[in-house]
């Protein structure tokens, strides 16, 4: 088997420095993967994909990026690498969205807001249009919707053009028809250019709709992995959130999920 693109390996975790949200855990992705990462709240799916980020540093265990251990990579090297997607942000309101979106080229050596060079500021159009948000370019950040927020942070994402997207609840704001607008063009990524993609969702069913494979995390560790059919069984779900479950399927066997009153 080829080296994981992006490998949590024993990696322990914790906010407090007593209760461990990630126990040791083990986590791959391999070039070209779609996974979607779900489980029951609290299980530490956004922490883990923050350890997978760099952005926080676990307290054992490894994180390799491409081999190498995420900390031996500048900030830079790492955007160029990995781009993120997260829940919230609060501290952008001010600025205007193109500006945003070109955020995501700093790690291209794109220069001062505002002396971007036209490439730079095409792509990031280019990313705007990718989420639907053609036209929002000149409007300030803080008079978007959630929703439309949302496909903003989507659109920085898109224009840092980095081989793997970590994305954190990215349809928590979507309405159905935006939901499959981002799914499709995530599954685009991932089909035609090979873009690695970790996707965290409370959505069973759209994870399972879209995503290759789904992982199953509880407390903190990965207890099952497997493509979407083969791991939404009841018995499965009903351990790990502890409701009654139903699984069905669509025409073409796309799974559905429901939990019986
Ligand atoms: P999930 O994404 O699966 O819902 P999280 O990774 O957000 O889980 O959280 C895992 C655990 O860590 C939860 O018990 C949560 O309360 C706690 N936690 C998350 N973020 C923080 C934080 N910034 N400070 C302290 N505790 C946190």
């Amino acid at each position: 088997m080829s080296t994981p693109l992006l490998e949590a390996q024993g990696v322990r975790f914790s906010y407090d420095g007593r209760t461990p949200v990630l126990p040791g855990t083990d986590f791959a992705l391999r070039e070209g993967d779609f996974v979607g990462l779900i489980g029951p709240n609290g299980a530490g799916k956004s922490t883990l994909l923050h350890v997978l980020s760099g952005w926080l540093r676990p307290s054992a265990g490894k994180v390799r990026l491409a081999g190498r251990p995420l900390r031996d990579y500048t900030a830079r090297d790492l955007a160029l690498h990995i781009a993120v997607v997260l829940q919230r942000e609060e501290h952008t309101f001010a600025f205007n969205v193109l500006d945003l979106v070109l955020m995501g080229r700093f790690a291209h050596g794109a220069g001062t807001l505002g002396f971007e060079s036209e490439a730079d500021r095409g792509i990031a159009l280019e990313a705007l249009a990718q989420v639907g948000l053609e036209g929002f370019e000149n409007r300030r950040a803080s008079e978007l919707s959630g929703g439309e927020y949302q496909r903003l942070a989507i659109a920085r994402a898109l224009a840092q053009q980095s081989p793997i997207l970590l994305l954190d609840e990215p349809t928590a704001s979507l309405d159905l028809a935006h939901q499959r607008h981002l799914y499709s063009l995530l599954d685009r990524l991932n089909r035609e250019e090979g873009r690695t993609i970790l996707v965290v969702s409370h959505d069973i069913n759209a994870a399972a709709a879209w995503c290759r494979e789904l992982a199953l995390l509880q407390c903190g560790e990965v207890v099952r992995r497997g493509g979407p059919r083969e791991l939404l069984r009841p018995e499965v779900l009903e351990e790990a959130y502890g409701v009654p479950v139903a699984v069905g399927e669509l025409e073409g066997g796309q799974p559905l999920v429901a939990v019986r009153r």
